[in-house]
């Protein structure tokens, strides 16, 4: 069984989403927490997470993936913005609570210009912070393509980054496969080696979720845009081969690429009729 869903619309609320999941096709989906750009969190409303969790236990959905904004920037060089990112992350992660078990994916972030020694530490004190040993959910380290400042575009990073962090069973990594094909991870002609050396530096077994993308931009660039499944670089063929990897087809599948629902409801049916078994 693959376990794919898409970066849906949270601003009808959980129910809403739970429904354009299963009106798709998916048995999984990603939303985000609140505006992208940043922003205050709408309440949550808890009959609207209960029927939620009803459509979700009686379809047997797989782990839920939560979207940090992409204002969260943890190693920023101002103080006001560092503090904004704990702000968030705390309230998000106590919300999440209301849906326990899931995940929440952020950037590590942009160092702009302090350099990645310095952004390291700050992202993993920012962890030891915001994480508690009693939570339920993981969070998860997004691969970056590495364009500005980013932090996150290799391995390396991601491990340094972890190796810092306390709460070790409360940390996992997200591969977006757009990502890590512009960071220079060769995951259309060795998908293999890319996952021997992800394991070699910081285990496969931390890896958890797989935003699954085609990229506009070729191999190497160091861009982020993503692009339809089979309309990019990677194309169809690679990204069928990395759904029916036996080291990544059980996890959960986020689509992000540009589409709408009817969009999504066609990649998931084409990538469910390419999975085997
Ligand atoms: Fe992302
Ligand atoms: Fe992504
Ligand atoms: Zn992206």
């Amino acid at each position: 069984m693959l376990h794919i869903g898409a970066h849906l619309s949270s601003s009808k609320g959980f129910e809403k989403m739970g429904k354009d999941a299963l009106f798709i096709k998916a048995d999984t989906f990603q939303f985000f927490t609140r505006n992208p750009q940043g922003g205050k969190a709408k309440d949550i409303n808890a009959p609207d997470v209960q029927k939620f969790l009803e459509i979700s236990n009686q379809n047997h959905f797989a782990p839920i993936v939560a979207h940090a904004p992409y204002t969260l920037n943890p190693c920023s060089d101002n103080l006001k913005t560092r503090e904004f990112a704990e702000l968030v992350f705390n309230d998000d992660l106590k919300r999440m609570e209301y849906v326990p078990f899931n995940y929440y994916n952020f950037h590590p972030g942009s160092h702009v210009g302090q350099g990645t020694d310095v952004a390291i530490e700050m992202i993993s004190t920012l962890l030891n912070k915001v994480l508690t040993p009693k939570q339920s959910t993981m969070v998860l380290l997004e691969t970056m393509s590495g364009k500005g400042s980013e932090v996150g575009s290799t391995f390396e990073e991601l491990k340094e980054i972890m190796g810092r962090v306390e709460c070790q069973d409360k940390i996992g990594v997200c591969m977006d496969t757009c990502h890590v094909y512009s960071a220079g991870y060769d995951i259309k002609e060795d998908l293999d080696g890319v996952l021997e050396k992800f394991d070699n530096i910081i285990g496969l077994e931390k890896l958890k979720a797989i935003h699954l993308n085609d990229s506009k931009t070729p191999f190497a660039s160091h861009k982020d845009r993503h692009e339809k499944i089979g309309e990019g670089s990677l194309g169809a063929e690679a990204l069928i081969k990395f759904v029916n990897h036996p080291l990544l087809k059980h996890l959960p599948f986020v689509l992000e690429t540009p589409n709408d629902l009817k969009g999504w409801a066609s990649e998931i049916e084409f990538l469910r009729a390419n999975f085997n078994d």
